[in-house]
């Protein structure tokens, strides 16, 4: 059995990642699978991790990627996906975040992502056991409390690993707004990779105008490749920005907002943007930065105002479907960057922190 991997790892913030050599575990234990990664894409968290915007005392060295999918090729006794079907050396799987199954999140509340011990990239440091869990590995140990998912072969690497994050975050999102109505008039903050898919489902979701804001120019025209009937760009103020909602929207607002951008004028624009009776979702909202919301607005427009947190195997199981059955709808390559080897992912992290891509992909098994 292959006993190390070679990882790309993030030793300190800011700095290029390392390639290392990691140790694995000897065996895989009982529910746990070892798998050859064929894909993973990078997420925005996974640049602001490696910038240090978002940090953790003791997180470092850890190995980035949360966005993954692999061939196994060794498996623990006993180990099956989350439907129960046996997994094998030579299967291809994707798969959410480890929880505990034990906690009151998972227990009693039957919610993964409110677990108590939710096992993530970025709370898994790579010289403690079991070392290789991030995405940025040729091998990666895939743990016994992972939810697993055997994937079919009409299912792209590209979209399965998006499905381990954007994509089920984004599914999550309109799921916990309630849906969209068809016909209703959405507005989707921001215009990075959850932006521009969220605008996607919204217009596929049945949405009549789908209003996309964010920058720099070359993201919403692919917002608008997307789906985005109308975009606006952030750089102007936020009173043009709400004005202009305004005039898209004859006067009435948008019966959808969703927030996948974060920023401290987020809450205020969003709900100045939703309509009477609208649904305001906030998802890129992120860390404890107050993003200031007028509260008699959202008591006048009786408007709802939910939070919807990242996403569970669930959610990652709908993205993967969304992806198969709308495959020839929209041009879904074009989100991908071409693959490149784990030596060029240190350089596909830094220009995704100057917005020069919208979604790396590595494939560990170039060179
Ligand atoms: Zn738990
Ligand atoms: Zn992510």
């Amino acid at each position: 059995m292959v006993n190390r991997t070679e990882a790309a790892v993030l030793t300190e913030h800011g700095s290029a990642l390392t390639l290392r050599e990691l140790p694995l575990p000897e065996e895989p234990e009982p529910g746990a699978a070892l798998v050859r990664i064929t894909c993973t894409t990078l997420c925005g968290t996974d640049v602001h991790l490696w910038s240090g915007r978002m940090t953790f005392p003791g997180m470092l060295p850890m190995v980035l990627g949360h966005e993954m999918v692999g061939e196994v090729v060794a498996v623990g006794p006993g180990t099956t996906d989350t439907l129960g079907r046996e997994i094998a050396e030579g299967d291809r799987i994707g798969w959410s975040e480890s929880t505990c199954g034990k906690c009151h999140g998972c227990a009693i509340l039957r919610e993964p992502v409110a677990c108590e011990k939710r096992g993530y990239g970025f709370l898994q440091r790579s010289d403690v056991f079991p070392y290789a869990t991030g995405g940025l590995v040729r091998y990666c140990y895939v743990t016994p409390g992972a939810a697993k998912l055997l994937l079919l072969d009409d299912v792209k690497d590209t979209w399965a690993s998006m499905s381990g994050c954007a994509g089920k975050t984004v599914l999550r999102a309109v799921s916990r707004a309630g849906g969209i109505r068809p016909g209703a008039t959405v507005v989707v903050q921001g215009a990075g990779a959850l932006g521009v898919f969220a605008t996607a489902v919204a217009r596929i979701s049945g949405a009549g105008d789908v209003i996309t804001i964010g920058g720099p120019a070359d993201r919403l025209k692919t917002a608008e490749r997307f789906g985005a009937t109308s975009t606006i760009p952030v750089d102007g103020t936020v009173e043009e920005r709400i004005e202009r909602v305004k005039e898209l929207t004859d006067g009435r607002g948008a019966e959808h907002v969703f927030d996948f951008a974060g920023g401290p004028t987020i809450g205020e624009e969003a709900v100045a943007f939703a309509a009477q009776r609208g649904t305001v979702a906030i998802v890129g909202s992120t860390g404890p930065a107050p993003s200031p919301v007028a509260l008699g607005t959202v008591m006048g427009k009786e408007l709802t105002v939910v939070g919807s947190l990242n996403g569970d195997i669930a959610d990652y199981h709908r993205s993967v479907d969304f992806f198969r059955t709308f495959a020839d709808r929209l041009p879904w390559d074009e989100l991908f960057s071409e693959p490149v080897g784990l030596s060029q992912a240190s350089q596909r992290v830094e220009s995704m922190s100057r917005l020069g891509e919208l979604k790396a992909v590595i494939d560990p098994r170039l060179p």
